[in-house]
């Protein structure tokens, strides 16, 4: 058996063929175009699905299902996206137009609900019921799985962890609210974070790092951090603390098995996880007497909204 799964980005799109096992047989990325209407994109995603077969030697009607992930409110009920701020889509009818233009059965849902989904079925949290994927990048992206089941609530408008309000009357959010963990846990918030320490110390280690590399980023805080800078410990203790206050939030309302740590932050591994492990056991309730919430690094790394996505039609 073979499925496709489809990652819609902003800028791009990545697919791929994905069999039962979750292994990606043939995998590729092309350009969301967007001067063209959802289904010309569609057209766009069929024709490359098309491609990966060829290359793959694999008979397009072998394809059994298309599951595809699109940032956004997507109702996975009705095959409707919403709204898409990203890709500009208001009421789509995202699953009912790829079924017309590829001839394939089709699911859609939330892009960070399919790689939470992909990370259960097949990455880090593999046999455990009830875990919830944080994923740490421009924004903070989040999939709820309870009992096995992608949680999204009425319309799939929930499991929006990321806009939970950590800080009343905090920073302004991209989406109207203040105070957002996004706010203070993304990438985006570390960066920040990490400029306004080096604007207060002249000194910092991390000038130096940022000239290495040539720009500041979401590492420079870490990389200087570990190499004893005092200034970027503080900076990367602040903000595993931001982190950690939202997943204490996401602990004591679920006590997941695990939470999941995805995004391009959750490359600094241990020096990120274990301190998080830490901090957030010792602020649930009744810690002493529950079982752990462990805290594990995504497995899948940027695959796993594909694979997820094709998992939905498996
Ligand atoms: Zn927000």
């Amino acid at each position: 058996m073979i499925y496709a799964g489809v990652d819609v980005g902003g800028t791009n799109i990545k697919i791929g063929l994905v069999d039962i096992k979750g292994t990606i047989i043939a995998d590729n990325y092309i350009k969301t175009d967007k001067t063209k209407d959802y289904k010309g994109i569609l057209d766009d995603i069929v024709e490359d699905i098309r491609l990966l077969c060829k290359k793959a030697g694999i008979d397009y009607h072998d394809v059994t299902g298309i599951g595809m992930g699109v940032p956004g409110v997507v109702d996975s009920r009705t095959g409707t996206v919403s709204y898409s701020a990203n890709l500009g889509w208001r009421d789509v009818p995202i699953v009912h137009g790829l079924e017309v233009a590829s001839g394939i059965r089709a699911e859609a849902a939330n892009d960070a609900n399919c790689a939470a989904w992909g990370e259960y079925k097949f990455g880090a949290s593999r046999s455990m019921d009830n875990v919830i994927l944080v994923t740490l990048g421009t924004g903070v992206g989040s999939g709820i799985i309870i009992d096995g089941k992608l949680f999204d609530g009425v319309a799939s408008a929930g499991g929006e962890a990321g806009h939970m309000i950590i800080v009343k009357d905090g920073k302004q959010c991209n989406c109207g609210l203040k105070g957002c963990w996004e706010r203070y846990a993304s990438a985006t918030a570390l960066i920040e974070q990490t400029q306004e320490a080096m604007d207060a110390d002249p000194h910092s280690l991390m000038h130096e790092v940022v000239r290495k590399y040539g720009k500041i980023s979401g590492r420079t805080a870490f990389i200087a951090a570990e190499r004893g800078d005092a200034a970027a410990k503080k900076v990367v203790e602040n903000y595993i603390d931001y982190i950690a206050t939202g997943l204490i939030n996401l602990g004591n309302i679920f006590h997941p098995n695990a939470i999941i740590i995805g995004g391009g932050v959750s490359n600094e591994g241990e020096a990120l996880i274990a301190p998080l492990e830490d901090k957030v056991n010792s602020g649930l309730l009744a810690n002493e007497h529950n079982p752990k919430v462990r805290i594990i690094g995504a497995t899948l790394g940027n695959k796993a909204g594909l694979i997820g996505a094709a998992a939905l039609v498996m």
